[in-house]
Parts: structure tokens; C-alpha cells; sequence
């Protein structure tokens, strides 16, 4: 199936259908708003004519609106159109091993309320915890707008066919069926997503510019699981049965520390929270209890950034190690998919700077052309909503998304 490029609309202007063109003209409204009709038209590099039906369906449909005139140097001010967000809501859950969060956000990922719970052991816990909290954040805010779906984010691989949940490691849940349960205890559509995909997709829907546009890029999060979201040529890669991108369990080594996998030396094993709080102290992750002994200090990575600046050596020499295998694991996505660009986000994204020319040592070494070594590394600005920004996205991104053709 050949799917249209939204970015590459000059091609498609001239022979593709309506459809196509409006949601065309749905991209460029989000990604350039507030415009004028007549500023669409020259960026379609179409006439006026055409773009003015165009518009008109989408505001009839709801998806845009008419905001505030804008600036003209002569005759009658233009009327500048908008994406319709503000009464277009959804529901955003992040799980996480320790914590799970909601957000009730619309369109354009502002969030109107926000609550946090501690992730119960087991499956059946989350969704009697989360079903009565999502119904009052709707219900509290149904003169607000009308609520478009629950966008949950998991670590691990989801099936998309059935939705279930097919292995999230760090959690110790497989093949369960977190959506179908969500749902029936709701009522709403829910999606669910990988965490490392979703906010892949935030950065192409919602995004804050770090992607700059590039149609291909990797989303690394690095936080209690490592994991990788791969856009290449505009489209998210998720492989033959949805388990592409799983680059945390790449093996550094054969006899490395132990994974939560079940496996040995993997990437995440290296560089997740308990990994980096675990060097730190001096402790071996010999075995997956002794994941819970380190877990048991109650460090995060912040701390131990924290302790560096604040000139603790042990802290600053722990980091660098780190740096380190980032580096190594980052070469195995540029080897391996050659991004134009990589966004590093989780908690180690914040002490950055500390770890910086070790990562781009351990990049240049591990490459094999200057070209690939040179792939820009962007740590994501700290931002406590991200993952639910990711959560939202996938409510929002259907939206937006090109319609398939041939
Ligand atoms: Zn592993």
C-alpha cells in the first residue's frame, strides 16, 4: 500500500483526490497557525479557489476554525483559521513501573488536569484504579468538550491487532489485554501504544521543533526501560508483528549484567535508572533481585546527576561510564537506520552535558562513516508530560494522519 507524504504535498496536489488535499490543507493549518487562505494557497502553490472549498468542508466538519483577522497591507483584513483543540479532549495514561499518571489534555496536548497513582502489581489492579479516576476527569470536564478516546502508553510491545499487551518487561506482564479491559470499564476508545512509538509520534503531531522536520529520526527514551520509536520516511517502524525497535535488548555484550528480560548484557541493562543508580553504588545487577536491592536505595538518576554537579566523583565517573554505553547503543540505531536526527528523552536527558562527549566518543568509535557519527543527538528539554504528551498523540495523530491510497 502506498501512503501520501502530508510534508510532501506538491506531489500530491495535482494528481490525488479531495480527500487527500483536505487533509493536506488539515496539516498545514497545524503546522503553520494561525494562516490566511491566501497563505495556504501560495504553500500549496495552488489557486486561492481551490484551497476556499477545502477550508470551508473542514470547518463544517469541526476541524478547523475561524480565529482572529490578520495583519494586510491593503484592502480587507484575512481572517486567520486554526486547528479546532480547545474542546476536543482526550485522556492520557502513562504506565510506568513505579508510577502511573493521567492527563486530561485537548487537542494541542495542553493539559487541563493531571493525577498520579502508584502502578498496582498486577493488570487487573491498574484498570480498577485508572477506570473510576479517567470517568471523573471527563465527567469534570464534559462543558469543556467531548473526550475523543484514552491514549495509554505502555513499557512494552503491543500487539496492534488485538491491543494486548504482549511483553512489558520491566512490569513482568505478558500477552494481557490492558485495552480491551480499559474499555469495557469506560466506555471510551481506548489506544495503547508502546511508550518509545507514542512519543515518536508526539514529536510529529505535537512536537516542540526537535525534529525540525526530518522524515526520519529515532525517539530513544532512556528511563526505567530503554527502548527505541523509529519514523523513517514519515512512518512510524513497527515490523512484521509490531516488535520492531526494540533496541534496549540489543546486546553490549554476552556476559553482561542481567536484563529484565531474562536475557544478558542488553543495552537497557547498561543505561535504564536502576542501571546508573546501581554503578553508582558500587552494586552488580547479577541477577533480576538484585534489581529490587538497588531499587530498595531509593536513587534516581536525578539524584545522581544532582550529586555530580554537586562535585561528588563517584557520581561524575558513574555518569561518564554511562555516557558511554548510551554512545554504544546510539551507533547501533545509526548502523542499523541511519536517522537523519536522534531525541534522547528520560531522566538521563537532564544531566546531558555531563555525558555528552562520552556518548559522541563512544558514536564517532562505533560508526563507520563521519557522515554517521556526526547524526545530531538532541537530549529532550525536562518536561514532566512528555510520555503523556505521547499518550495524547495517539488520540490526536488518527486525526491528521494521510489516508492510504493505491
Ligand atoms: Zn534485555
Amino acid at each position: 500500500m502506498r501512503k501520501i507524504d502530508p510534508r510532501n504535498f506538491r506531489r500530491a496536489t495535482r494528481t490525488t483526490t479531495k480527500e487527500i488535499n483536505r487533509q493536506i490543507v488539515l496539516n498545514l493549518v497545524r503546522e503553520y497557525q494561525p494562516i490566511s487562505r491566501a497563505d495556504l494557497a501560495r504553500r500549496m502553490g495552488v489557486a486561492r479557489g481551490i484551497v476556499t472549498p477545502l477550508v470551508n468542508e473542514l470547518i463544517e466538519a469541526e476541524l478547523l476554525v475561524e480565529g482572529a483577522t490578520g495583519a494586510s497591507r491593503r484592502g480587507r483584513k484575512p481572517t486567520l483559521l486554526h486547528v479546532r483543540a480547545h474542546d476536543r479532549l482526550a485522556v492520557a495514561v502513562d504506565v510506568r513501573l513505579s508510577e502511573t499518571q493521567l492527563m486530561l489534555s485537548d487537542f494541542s496536548g495542553r493539559p487541563l488536569a493531571t493525577e498520579l497513582l502508584a502502578t498496582p502489581a498486577t493488570p487487573e489492579e491498574l484498570v480498577d484504579a485508572l477506570a473510576p479516576r479517567i470517568r471523573r476527569l471527563v465527567d469534570a470536564h464534559v462543558p469543556a468538550g467531548e473526550c475523543q478516546g484514552v491514549g495509554m502508553v505502555v513499557p512494552g510491545m503491543v500487539d496492534r491487532a488485538t491491543g494486548r499487551v504482549v511483553n512489558a518487561p520491566t512490569l513482568g506482564w505478558r500477552n494481557v489485554d490492558l485495552r480491551g479491559a480499559l474499555e469495557e470499564a469506560v466506555g471510551i476508545r481506548v489506544h495503547i501504544e508502546r511508550d518509545a512509538v507514542a512519543c515518536a509520534l508526539a514529536q510529529m503531531w505535537m512536537g516542540q521543533g526537535l525534529i525540525e522536520g526530518a522524515d526520519s529520526f529515532a525517539y530513544v527514551t532512556i528511563s526505567d526501560g530503554v527502548g527505541a520509536g523509529l519514523v523513517m520516511g514519515g512512518h512510524v517502524v513497527r515490523g512484521h508483528r509490531d516488535a520492531a525497535g526494540e533496541f534496549g535488548h540489543i546486546p553490549l555484550s554476552l556476559e553482561g549484567p542481567a536484563c529484565l528480560c531474562g536475557s544478558r548484557g542488553c543495552w537497557e541493562a547498561y543505561t535504564s535508572t536502576t542501571a546508573v543508580v546501581a554503578r553508582y553504588l558500587g552494586r552488580e545487577l547479577a541477577t533480576r533481585e538484585s534489581y529490587a536491592q538497588v531499587r530498595e536505595s531509593r536513587l534516581t538518576v536525578v539524584d545522581v546527576i544532582a550529586r555530580a554537579r554537586a562535585g561528588d566523583a563517584a557520581a561524575r565517573e558513574a555518569l561518564a561510564v554511562t555516557g558511554r554505553y548510551v554512545g554504544l547503543g546510539l551507533a547501533a540505531i545509526v548502523n542499523a537506520l541511519n536517522p537523519a536526527r536522534i531525541v534522547v528523552g528520560g531522566d538521563i536527558a537532564a544531566g546531558w552535558d555531563l555525558i555528552r562527549p562520552r556518548v559522541a566518543e563512544a558514536l564517532a568509535e562505533r560508526t563507520l562513516t563521519q557522515g554517521a557519527a556526526a547524526t545530531p543527538v538532541i537530549p529532550e528539554p525536562h518536561d514532566p508530560q512528555t510520555r503523556l504528551r505521547g499518550a495524547a498523540a495517539l488520540v490526536v495523530a488518527p486525526v491528521f494522519a494521510a489516508p492510504a491510497v493505491g
